[in-house]
């Protein structure tokens, strides 16, 4: 195990954690929850400033000279109604932080407190990034567009997200791409009405729409590497009015997931090619939109592979997780600064933390939450005294 932390820190980001638990806000209206932030930060003597709507920066300077690192954290909660039996659980109906948010923070602002309280050895600066909605529609982007990067100039960033996957006291560290960009496609398909008695007449939009859900497969199992990671869903289909009656418009919407950027790159030119060129064989036309979403986060080679061997220097049990293909916003502070996302185990059968996030049960492992303040408050200080050599 890591340096073991003071008893008190550790209560004070439970305690925390409870409290946000309990007051969940989603996107963007994290008020609350970034007024417990300032509460906090002002209680320990961390500046800091107010940053897309419902975000906050603090500052965390040591009187070392070092690099500055991003340690970000997301505040929000989701539009779920929580079945988790736990003590902390919601007391707002329809809104429940199933995704570990709340810990995060909490122990974000754990690692603040021992980094500040430890400030006359510590080399560099924290830079703290509380940040808005990342279940949606993103606070990531705005924050950076804001200057969350700027002042000072964050040269490396890492976060943590719990991970159902893991045992509680281990971290995962993969080198690349781990979660997965979350693009949505909208296809129409015209065609011409008329008489279900009478199909020479019309251009049958129904038999032109189901082709095109089987061909589209060709983008996955026919024109992308087999070892690459790609899903394309048609997840809607609406068309047509009665049985008699031939449809002359099909509205189909997808999502495209994929992990490499060169893929995601190129996947959109294939399924127009396909969608367009089923369409004309059906004598129908055909329009593709494409909906970008979250870009794949890939965590940069080197900071993962040297922070990963930091931490088991310092006595973390750290695994290699396999990707997922959910999305997550920190990939746009990713794209700026090389950056690390952290699995946090909090697998534990004991007090019943083995549901995936996003679901009712969902139950938090609070004895991971030490593991979270430690790897935080490890990375500010690698990175920070040059241990974790960083690219310039
Ligand atoms: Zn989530
Ligand atoms: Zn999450």
């Amino acid at each position: 195990m890591p340096a073991t932390l003071p008893h008190s820190t550790v209560e004070r980001a439970v305690a925390i954690r409870r409290e946000i638990h309990r007051h969940p806000e989603l996107g963007f209206e994290e008020t609350n929850t970034q007024a417990i932030v300032e509460r906090e930060l002002d209680a320990i003597g961390v500046e800091h400033r107010r940053i897309a709507t419902t975000g906050v920066v603090g500052i965390v300077r040591g009187a070392q000279p070092g690099h500055v690192t991003g340690l970000r954290a997301d505040m929000d909660a989701l539009p779920i109604l929580e079945d988790s039996g736990e003590e902390c659980a919601s007391q707002i109906a329809g809104k429940m932080h199933a995704c570990g948010h709340d810990s995060h923070t909490a122990m974000l602002l754990g690692a603040a407190r021992v980094l500040q309280e430890s400030r006359e050895s510590f080399h560099g600066t924290a830079v703290l990034l509380f940040q808005p909605a990342e279940e949606g529609p993103g606070g990531a982007l705005p924050m950076i567009e804001q200057g969350a990067l700027d002042d000072p100039r964050v040269e490396a960033v890492a976060m943590l997200h719990i991970d159902p996957r893991l045992p509680t006291g281990s971290i995962g560290i993969t080198p690349g791409p781990v979660n997965a960009a979350a693009d949505e496609f909208h296809i129409t398909i015209r065609g011409k009405g008329g008489h279900g008695a009478q199909p020479h007449k019309a251009v049958d939009v129904i038999p032109c729409a189901a082709a095109t859900i089987l061909a589209l497969q060709n983008v996955v199992a026919r024109e992308t590497d087999p070892l690459a990671s790609i899903v394309v869903t048609i997840g809607t289909i609406e068309a047509g009015y009665r049985n008699n009656v031939i449809a002359d418009k099909a509205f189909l919407t997808g999502t495209l997931r994929t992990h490499d950027p060169a893929i995601r790159e190129a996947a959109p030119e294939k399924i127009r090619r396909i969608v367009d060129n089923i369409a004309a064989a059906y004598g129908a036309t055909a329009e593709v939109k494409m909906l970008l979403g979250y870009p794949p986060v890939v965590n940069d080679a080197e900071l993962a592979q040297s922070f990963a061997a930091y931490a088991r220097e310092n006595g973390f049990p750290v695994e290699r997780p396999a990707p997922t293909m959910g999305g997550e916003d920190f990939a746009y502070f990713a794209q700026r600064v090389p950056g690390v996302l952290v699995r946090l185990g909090i697998y534990n059968e004991a007090v019943g933390s083995i549901h995936s996030g996003h679901s009712p049960q969902f139950r938090l492992d609070e004895g991971a939450i030490p593991t979270g303040i430690a790897t935080l408050v490890a990375f500010a200080r690698g990175v920070g005294d040059g241990s974790v050599p960083i690219r310039t």
